[in-house]
């Protein structure tokens, strides 16, 4: 099978599962894993904040993160299409009794500037729950992937600070945003006040994700983890695959780009099929399918009988996602299932 639904679909290198076999371990509630101590430090430096913090999934990263930004009763301001407002399954609010509060998207994965300046303005009267938070996703999943200008980001960051509330970034795939960008990941970050990042998608460990920020920040942040039962004993077995995802495995997603660029060409020349154009292309490539559901649904069964899996988005669009495992042979595979596929569906 070509599993192209989700780059978390990726297995851990031979030289991950070597790393996670020879891992030095201790107790990280104590503190005292030398694995995670070291994954912690280099994420910090990558991240160029002071501290930072292993957590089990991405999920709880961004929670943990909302929770120790947020009081109880406050707003966090969150794109409509982000990953927090749609996927976690409202546990900021459900767990923190924070008001997610979101705003406009554009197509591009920027928040709408005039939304948040308004939300951001809240009046300080009794009546109104206070904004607390910020939150930004950076590549933007829901978005095809786009990577967020640093222009952008600075403008969010800025109108923020002017009223004294931090800003989250979900970098969930911040090393697919500094490639495409061209910049380090330091600097994507310097323009929020925490960041989390998953280990566990195109970087290829089976678990794992940090959250980075000011000692102080962190040293609260070890609570709420522990309060949602993230604190972990000997986590060096995941940290040492983390360890080798930041030293071998974030130079490769080049080639994922690549792959999605391919494949988004391909796709492009296929009959029935209409790719959205993206444009800084990273890892993601959205795709819509002429006809109606029924149409669509046949579409994906007939690419499955192909030997190739894609992830249902809306009833006639589609997501493909390249990562570590599909190869570029693999690609050609999946657009000469495509075409064969829509030759079926819409008859040729
Ligand atoms: C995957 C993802 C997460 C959450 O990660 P999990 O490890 O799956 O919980 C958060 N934000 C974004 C943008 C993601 O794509």
């Amino acid at each position: 099978m070509i599993d192209l639904r989700s780059d978390t679909l990726t297995l851990p290198t031979p030289e991950m599962r070597e790393a996670i076999a020879r891992a030095e371990l201790g107790d990280d509630v104590y503190g005292e894993d030398p694995t995670v101590n070291r994954l912690e430090a280099m994420a910090a430096s990558m991240m160029g904040k002071d501290a930072a913090m292993l957590v089990p999934s991405g999920t709880m990263g961004n929670l943990a993160a909302m929770l120790t930004h947020c009081a109880r009763g406050t707003k966090a301001i969150v794109g409509s299409q982000s990953h927090t407002n749609l996927y976690e399954a409202g546990g900021a609010s459900a767990l923190g009794g924070i008001v997610l509060t979101a705003i406009a998207n554009t197509e591009a994965g920027e928040l709408d500037t005039a939304e948040l300046a308004h939300e951001l303005g809240t009046p300080h009267d009794e009546h109104f729950a206070q904004p607390a938070l910020v939150v930004i996703e950076n590549t933007h999943n829901r978005c095809g992937g786009a990577p967020i200008k640093l222009s952008h980001m600075a403008e969010v960051a800025e109108l923020s600070r002017r009223k004294k509330i931090n800003v989250h970034l979900d970098g969930a795939r911040i090393f697919n945003a500094a490639l495409a960008l061209e910049t380090t990941t330091k600097e994507i970050a310097s323009h929020a006040d925490t960041v989390s990042f998953c280990l566990s998608k195109g970087l290829g460990c089976p678990v794992g994700s940090i959250v980075c920020g000011s000692r102080e920040y962190i040293g609260g942040a070890r609570r709420t983890r522990k309060m949602l039962g993230g604190g972990m004993r000997q986590a060096g077995i995941i940290a040492a695959a983390g360890i080798v995802a930041l030293t071998k495995a974030v130079d490769r997603l080049a080639e994922d780009h690549q792959n999605a660029r391919a494949l988004a060409q391909g796709l492009g020349l296929v009959a029935g099929l209409n790719v959205r154009a993206v444009a800084n292309r990273t890892n993601m490539v959205v795709f819509d399918v002429d006809g109606d559901a029924d149409t669509s649904r046949r579409f994906a069964a007939a690419m499955k009988e192909r030997g190739v899996l894609i992830s249902p988005r809306e009833a006639t669009s589609f997501r493909a996602v390249t990562h570590y495992g599909i190869s570029r042979d693999d690609i050609d595979r999946s657009v000469a299932a495509a075409a064969q596929a829509a030759g079926e569906v819409f008859g040729d």
